[in-house]
């Protein structure tokens, strides 16, 4: 089989490199495009085969495309992380030092918090006691918003959390800085921010919301995987990816 970097495996690389993070449907529909304009063999069964040609020549470089999970909607994202530098500082060509720690506040609020997330109040109230020069609250405000277009936090009705691109590319940097807080989901031993908690407190496992739809789908009652206690939480229903839904 061949492993040879082609030209329709570079334009995909170029693609990754200015988006940074791409879900699965757009990632097949990106290789099909890159095969196309590059005259190469397309197969689309190969997506997996296809990323791991590119990286075996990341390697050298400490890049890698690595596959994460969207806590939000449980479908599977690629995107490019830089095995070298997965902490904070390395959006430090992009953000201020000060900017930088009020994204460090951020997490702290969100890593420790029960449901993985943080209001824009408590952000802003978490300036108050920044080290660096100090945010106003409009600045912070323009701030969380940029965070948000840079695809670093989410942001729903004045709720922050962390974007999957986020915990994909700082994945080891959040298990070294938070751990005796980061728990990792019970079902697919992914770190997990929003997720459901077992309430037996001899157990308190988590797993994530959509882990949850899909580990009780078809079960007749909902009970812990760890300690069988009854399960208390409304049960989401699985999300499948809206392309595949309506064929
Ligand atoms: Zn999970
Ligand atoms: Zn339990």
């Amino acid at each position: 089989m061949s492993r040879q970097m082609g030209d329709s495996h570079r334009r995909f690389l170029q693609t990754m490199m200015a988006n940074g993070i791409v879900d699965e449907q757009g990632a097949r529909k990106l290789i099909a495009h890159c095969c196309e304009a590059s005259n190469a063999q397309h197969n689309p069964d190969k997506l997996d085969d296809f990323i791991e040609t590119i990286n075996l020549k990341l390697q050298p470089m400490f890049m890698q495309i690595t596959k994460g999970m969207s806590e939000d909607s449980g479908h599977q994202f690629y995107a490019l992380v830089n095995m070298a530098e997965t902490d904070v500082t390395r959006m430090s060509s992009d953000y201020a030092d000060n900017e930088l720690e009020l994204f460090r506040k951020t997490m702290d609020l969100i890593v420790c918090s029960e449901k993985g997330n943080a209001s824009s109040t408590d952000i802003l109230n978490s300036a108050d006691t920044m080290t660096t020069k100090k945010l106003k609250k409009s600045e912070t405000e323009h701030l969380l918003n940029r965070l948000v277009h840079d695809k670093w936090l989410n942001e729903k009705r004045g709720e922050y959390t962390l974007s999957t691109r986020c915990i994909i590319e700082m994945e080891p940097y959040i298990r070294t800085m938070y751990q005796d807080q980061v728990k990792v989901c019970h079902i697919c031993r992914n770190i997990a921010f929003q997720c459901q908690i077992c309430e037996n407190p001899a157990c308190g496992i988590k797993i994530h919301n959509p882990c949850v739809a899909r580990y009780y789908k078809g079960r007749a009652e909902p009970r812990c995987p760890a300690c069988d206690d009854f399960w208390p939480h409304e049960i989401p229903e699985v999300r499948r990816p809206k392309s595949q839904s309506r064929k």
